[in-house]
């Protein structure tokens, strides 16, 4: 069985100025013991003017967190107006960056092939994408979830050489923000499904060390079931990382 160590993500989206974000992470910090970051890994996904800031607290406090970012340009540099390099986000120690989250295709206009040049500029910069996938509601009463997953991670894995070195946060794209958790059972069918399309993409032992998180309305209550489902290896989470206790109650998952 390889060590698929859970990853716990808190993408805060567009909120918290850099002040706020050193609280929240000091206030996090103080609620979690070293046997939590032991069973699962944790990671803060601030906005970008809030990354130096928590890089520094992170390295003084020396924190067992990691920093990752909600974002990225695929060129290394040059007249792209408003966007962030990954070299960039490498100076600040950055270790994850969100791909293809659903909010980025549903308002910015990112498709799979945008997906896919942010996903392997990623990887070639030496860190390691947090690739989403999931499908609209209309798709999924039309019986298309699994065929839109499909073409999502076929598309936004193109050219990896080793797809186990991603992440793939699947978030249904009905539960993000809604309050609407997928069924654990259907959470972990996804997963499963997505970890044998990394199979036949690249084969057992990648599908068996693919890391695949679930997302979508992750809180307090149901994290310990969500991440008690074999083929869920820890949660992207929105709202509920903006929460102290919230979020520290989803990292200590593992207590029950
Ligand atoms: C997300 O932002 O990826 C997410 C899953 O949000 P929420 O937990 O609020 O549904």
């Amino acid at each position: 069985m390889a060590d698929r160590t859970p990853l716990i993500a808190g993408n805060w989206k567009m909120n918290n100025d850099h002040l706020e974000a050193i609280s929240l992470v000091q206030q996090v910090a103080y609620r979690l013991e070293p046997e939590d970051y032991e069973r699962s890994e944790v990671a803060v996904i601030p906005p970008f003017t809030a990354l130096r800031s928590i890089q520094t607290l992170i390295e003084a406090d020396k924190l067992p967190m990691a920093l990752g970012a909600q974002n990225c340009h695929w060129e290394d540099a040059g007249a792209f107006t408003g966007e962030v390099s990954v070299g960039m986000l490498s100076q600040l120690n950055v270790t994850y960056v969100v791909c293809g989250h659903s909010e980025r295709r549903a308002l910015f206009g990112e498709d799979d092939a945008t997906v896919n040049r942010k996903v392997r500029a990623v990887i070639d910069a030496g860190l390691v994408p947090i690739f989403c996938v999931g499908e609209p509601l209309e798709q999924r009463e039309a019986g298309e979830a699994e065929s839109v997953v499909d073409r999502q991670v076929r598309a936004g894995l193109e050219g990896v050489d080793d797809p186990a070195s991603v992440v793939i946060a699947y978030e249904p794209v009905w539960a993000i923000g809604t309050g609407r958790t997928a069924t654990s059972e259907d959470a972990n069918a996804m997963c499963g499904y997505v970890r044998d399309i990394i199979a036949d993409l690249a084969g057992d032992e990648a599908a068996e060390t693919v890391r695949i998180q679930y997302g979508g309305s992750v809180k307090a209550g149901n994290a310990a079931e969500l991440m008690g489902q074999p083929h869920i290896d820890g949660a992207l989470v929105g709202g509920a990382s903006l929460k102290a206790d919230d979020f520290a109650v989803i990292c200590r998952h593992h207590r029950g």
